[in-house]
């Protein structure tokens, strides 16, 4: 038996930040995750200023990821529907909120192996198996791995993604839906410059979204009723350029050179107590959501970022009052964010005149007013409710300089 402060369950990106934020307050942490990320993901995420400075906290930005990652310096939405109420386009400049970007586009095959280094570096226990089960003893949580070796903490924290071992442990529900779409992920070359523009084309199967990567790349997001993705991923790569090229309205050029690709079938998942028996659930254990406006690891983050937040200081690190204060924290930046998602995904699939004429009439607000706009924008960096502290950081001026709290 191992005893530790902390157990995490999942080397995921969320498990694997919340795991380097304890270690980095000083807690004596246990990783328990059979599988450390996958180097055949194909996907980016684009992590926004806070998630930044999270990284920069860890000492993980800007350091050698910068080089590999590329801002966002816009955000532009286009209506692609043919919908009777067409939306104008629209575009979101983070200059107006005083910011060069609104985030840095990562790929996920970089991004985990870097957050797994600097978990190492600070002394995070690995155990090399995955989570089999928990149990609760007096006043600890006990876990058992598949490799049959148990593991006590005062907390455990899930992040072994949506079919959590540990919130099914835990005793915790969830609400799941599937959404008729499957997102195929993948990058591309192309001939003409990005510009830092991310632009995420409205169709009735859902969003077509191009993601910044550097040089001529973008990466590429493509949401399409399940037998249209599945016919997209059989294609030649010749083929699929010249998908993507129609796609994009050949506003990035002639499209090549196509990335490795996959399929994910939308879900949508919340849990009905986001804690629960001295176990905290972050990330996809506690949320799914569609790859809309680039939500899901940012909430994970604030999830990990939160957690740590509650935590520092205490001495029983999993008490009840701990417990419901993160679960009440997280609910409310959470659920709201998930039925705008909901509702901007559904407005694109239902086909009904009403709401796409709402959607056309809310695009044109936002495009008109610029206190509207602007709030828009702020809403999706940060929860109007504050940051955890790790994500009010002053960033580091140059690569040189270490991060200097604000907070
Ligand atoms: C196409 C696409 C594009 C996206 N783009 C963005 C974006 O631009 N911005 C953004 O913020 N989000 C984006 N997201 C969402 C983002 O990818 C997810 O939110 C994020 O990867 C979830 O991280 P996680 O650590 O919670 O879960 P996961 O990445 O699923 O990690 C869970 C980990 O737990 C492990 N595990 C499973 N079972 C166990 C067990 N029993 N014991 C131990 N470990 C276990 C798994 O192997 C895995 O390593 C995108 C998602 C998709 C599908």
């Amino acid at each position: 038996m191992t005893d530790v402060d902390v157990i995490v369950a999942g080397a995921g990106p969320a498990g694997l930040a919340a795991a380097c934020l304890l270690a980095l307050d000083g807690r004596r942490v246990a990783l328990v995750a059979r599988k450390q990320g996958d180097a055949t993901d194909p996907r980016t995420v684009a992590l926004m200023q806070p998630s930044i400075r999270l990284l920069a906290h860890l000492g993980l930005w800007p350091g050698t990821l910068k080089d590999q990652t590329e801002p966002l310096r816009k955000l532009r939405l286009i209506d692609d529907t043919g919908a009777m109420f067409k939306a104008p386009t629209i575009t979101f400049d983070p200059v107006e909120l005083g910011e060069e970007a609104f985030g840095w586009n990562f790929p996920l095959r970089l991004l985990i192996p870097a957050l797994f280094a600097r978990a190492r570096e600070l002394g995070v226990d690995l155990t090399d198996a995955d989570a089999a089960g928990a149990q609760p003893v007096s006043g600890a949580v006990s876990v058992t791995t598949t490799d049959g070796r148990r593991l006590q903490a005062r907390a455990a924290i899930a992040a072994d993604g949506r079919n959590s071992v540990l919130r099914e442990a835990a005793g915790i529900r969830t609400n799941r839906w599937a959404y008729e779409q499957t997102a195929l992920a993948t990058s591309f070359a192309h001939s003409g410059a990005h510009d830092g523009i991310s632009t995420e084309h409205h169709r009735q199967a859902g969003p077509f979204t191009t993601v910044p990567m550097p040089g001529n790349r973008s990466a590429l997001v493509w949401m399409e009723r399940p037998e249209r993705a599945s016919q997209l991923m059989a294609l030649s790569d010749a083929d699929l350029a010249a998908e993507i090229q129609i796609g994009t309205h050949g506003a990035l050029g002639r499209v090549f050179d196509i990335g490795p690709r996959r399929l994910f079938p939308m879900q949508g998942l919340v849990a009905r107590d986001f804690a629960k028996n001295r176990i905290i659930l972050i990330g996809e254990a506690a949320h799914v959501v569609p790859p809309i406006g680039a939500q899901g690891l940012n909430m994970s983050l604030r999830d990990a970022a939160q957690a740590a937040d509650l935590m520092e200081g205490e001495d029983d690190p999993g008490n009840a009052a701990l417990l419901a204060k993160y679960d009440a924290l997280r609910r409310r930046d959470v659920q709201p964010r998930q039925q705008v998602i909901d509702m901007m995904n559904r407005s694109l699939l239902s086909g009904f005149v009403a709401l796409e004429a709402g959607r056309a009439a809310g695009i044109s607000l936002l495009q008109q007013f610029g206190p509207l706009r602007r709030a828009a924008m702020q809403y999706g960096l940060a929860p109007s409710s504050g940051l955890p502290r790790a994500m009010r950081l002053a960033l580091p001026a140059d690569q040189g300089s270490a991060p200097t709290s604000i907070a």
